[in-house]
C-alpha cells in the first residue's frame, strides 16, 4: 500500500456498489490515498437487475467524469416508460400510471454484476484489496483509526468509511451501545427474482409486453409482479414480491408452487402472472428473500468513522432507490473530502455528511415501505382501484427524483464550514 504520509489515508470497507461509488468520488481528489477492502475473494455482485433513476444517474455524473461511458459499457437499457398496472381484482389489466407520462425519467436498468464491474474499472488495481475481512476498528489517541483484518494485518487510516452492507460491522462500531436497538429488521415483504433471455420472456409472458423497452409493475392483492429488460436487451428480469407475515430467521424461503399459488390465489389467471410464476419455478433453486431495512439510525458518523450505502440506510426495494442513495452518499463525500486537507477535519466532514444524508435516506426508507403496502393492495383507502391508485402512487417518486445535486452538495459544504467555524471558536 502507498505510504505517502502527506496524503490523507482513507479506508473503505466493502467493495459493493456503495464502496465502489465512494472510491470513484474520492479518487478525484489527489490529496487522498484511498483503498477499498472487500471480504470476498473477488469484487462481485450477485442478484439480478438494478435500476438507476434520474437522481442516481445525476449523482453518478457528479462522481466520475466517465459516467456516460460507464453506463453504456455496463449494458444499461434506458426504459422508454415504466408502467404500473392493476394485477388483480375487478380492474385487472388496467393501466394505473406510466412514470414517463408524469414527466419523470423512468431510468436505466443494469445487470448488477455489469454495473459493479464498470464502477470498479476506473479504480487503480493497487487500491483494491480482496480477501480482506474487517475484524476490528480501534480508534487511536492521535485521531487515526487502526483497522484489523481477519488475515492478521492492521492498517491505519485518517478516515474509515463503512460500505459493508446491511449487516455492517462498521455500523456496529459507529452506533456502539445503540447498535442492537437500531439493527436491520424485516420490512414486511419478500421477493424472488430470475434473469431469463429476452426470447424466453417474450414466449412466456407475451410479445406485446416487449414492443418497447418498458418496465412493467403489476399491483395486486397481497403480491406484486415486475419485469424489465437489461444487459443490452439480451436479458429480462422477472420478479414477484409479496406481503410477508412470518419472517424466516435466515431471511430465505424455498419458493414452491404452493407458496406462489397461495400468494396469487386472488389473482386471475392473466398470462403475465402465470408466466412469471412459471419462469421463477424454472430456476435451478427457486428461492425468495425477505426484505429487511433500517427503520431508524441515530447517526451515520462517529469521529473518524462513518457509514454509507446499505450499512447506513438499507431500504426495501419498492422505489428502486437504495443504490441511488449510495451514489448520492458518494457524491456528498466526494464534495466534502475535496475540501478536507487535514486529518483534524475528518470528524466534522463526517458530521456534515450525517447532517445532510440521514434525513434524505430515512425518508426514502419510510416511503419505500409505504409504497410496498400500496403495490400489494394493502392500503385500505386505495385498495386496487386504478383511479385512487394514481393519486396514491404518482407523488411518491417526486421527492426522490427532484433532488438538486448542486443544492445538496452546497448544503453539505455549508454544514462543513459551519462545523469548522464552531470548532475554531471553541
Ligand atoms: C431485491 C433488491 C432490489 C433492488 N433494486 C434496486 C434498484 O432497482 N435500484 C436501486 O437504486 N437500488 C436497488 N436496491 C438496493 C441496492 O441493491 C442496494 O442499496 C445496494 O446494492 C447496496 O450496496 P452496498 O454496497 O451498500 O451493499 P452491498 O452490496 O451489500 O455490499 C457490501 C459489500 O461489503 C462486503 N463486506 C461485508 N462485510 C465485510 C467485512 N467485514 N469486511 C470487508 N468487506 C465486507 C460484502 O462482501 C459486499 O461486497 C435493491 C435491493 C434489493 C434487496
Amino acid at each position: 500500500m502507498a505510504s505517502d504520509t502527506r496524503r490523507l489515508r482513507v479506508g473503505i470497507i466493502g467493495g459493493g456498489l456503495a464502496g465502489a461509488g465512494v472510491a470513484n468520488a474520492l479518487i478525484q481528489s489527489p490529496h487522498l490515498d484511498v483503498h477499498v477492502f472487500e471480504s470476498a475473494p473477488e469484487f462481485s455482485e450477485r442478484g439480478a437487475a438494478i435500476g438507476l433513476s434520474a437522481n442516481a444517474q445525476l449523482a453518478l455524473k457528479e462522481i466520475t467524469p466517465s459516467a456516460e461511458d460507464l453506463m453504456k459499457k455496463a449494458g444499461g437499457v434506458p426504459m422508454n416508460s415504466s408502467r404500473i398496472m392493476v394485477g388483480s381484482g375487478e380492474q385487472a389489466g388496467t393501466l394505473i400510471l406510466d412514470l414517463a407520462g408524469t414527466g419523470m425519467d423512468p431510468g436505466i436498468i443494469f445487470r448488477r454484476a455489469s454495473l459493479l464491474r464498470e464502477l470498479l474499472a476506473p479504480l487503480p488495481q493497487d487500491v483494491l484489496h480482496p480477501n480482506k475481512r474487517l475484524d476490528a476498528i480501534t480508534p487511536q489517541d492521535d485521531g487515526s483509526v487502526a483497522v484489523s483484518f481477519a488475515d492478521g494485518t492492521v492498517h491505519t487510516f485518517d478516515a474509515v468509511i463503512g460500505a459493508d452492507g446491511i449487516f455492517s460491522s462498521v455500523r456496529s462500531h459507529v452506533l456502539g451501545k445503540q447498535a442492537a436497538k437500531h439493527a436491520a429488521t424485516p420490512g414486511g415483504f419478500w421477493d424472488a427474482r430470475a434473469l431469463v433471455s429476452l426470447d424466453k420472456a417474450k414466449a412466456t409472458l407475451g410479445e406485446d409486453l416487449f414492443e418497447l423497452d418498458r418496465q412493467y409493475g403489476w399491483a395486486g392483492d397481497g403480491a406484486f409482479i415486475m419485469h424489465d429488460v437489461l444487459e443490452d436487451r439480451s436479458l429480462v428480469q422477472v420478479l414477484v414480491s409479496a406481503v410477508e407475515h412470518d419472517h424466516p430467521k435466515d431471511r430465505k424461503r424455498a419458493l414452491t408452487k404452493d407458496v406462489l399459488d397461495a400468494k396469487f390465489k386472488n389473482w386471475p389467471d392473466i398470462p403475465v402472472a402465470k408466466g412469471v410464476k412459471e419462469l421463477l419455478l424454472d430456476e435451478a433453486e427457486p428461492v425468495a428473500w425477505s426484505q429487511w431495512e433500517h427503520k431508524s439510525t441515530p447517526t451515520y458518523a462517529n469521529h473518524h468513522v462513518c457509514i454509507v450505502g446499505d450499512a447506513a440506510h438499507a431500504t426495501t426495494p419498492w422505489q428502486g432507490a437504495g443504490a441511488g442513495q449510495a451514489l448520492e452518499d458518494a457524491m456528498i463525500l466526494g464534495a466534502l473530502f475535496s475540501q478536507v486537507r487535514s486529518a483534524s477535519d475528518v470528524a466534522v466532514a463526517f458530521k456534515a455528511f450525517d447532517a445532510v444524508r440521514r434525513p434524505r435516506a430515512q425518508q426514502v426508507i419510510d416511503s419505500s415501505r409505504g409504497t410496498g403496502a400500496i403495490m400489494c393492495g394493502q392500503d385500505k383507502e386505495l385498495g386496487l382501484d386504478a383511479t385512487k391508485l394514481v393519486g396514491g402512487l404518482a407523488p411518491r417518486w417526486g421527492f426522490i427524483f427532484a433532488l438538486s445535486m448542486a443544492d445538496h452538495k452546497e448544503q453539505a459544504l455549508a454544514q462543513l464550514h459551519e462545523f469548522q467555524k464552531r470548532n475554531g471558536a471553541s
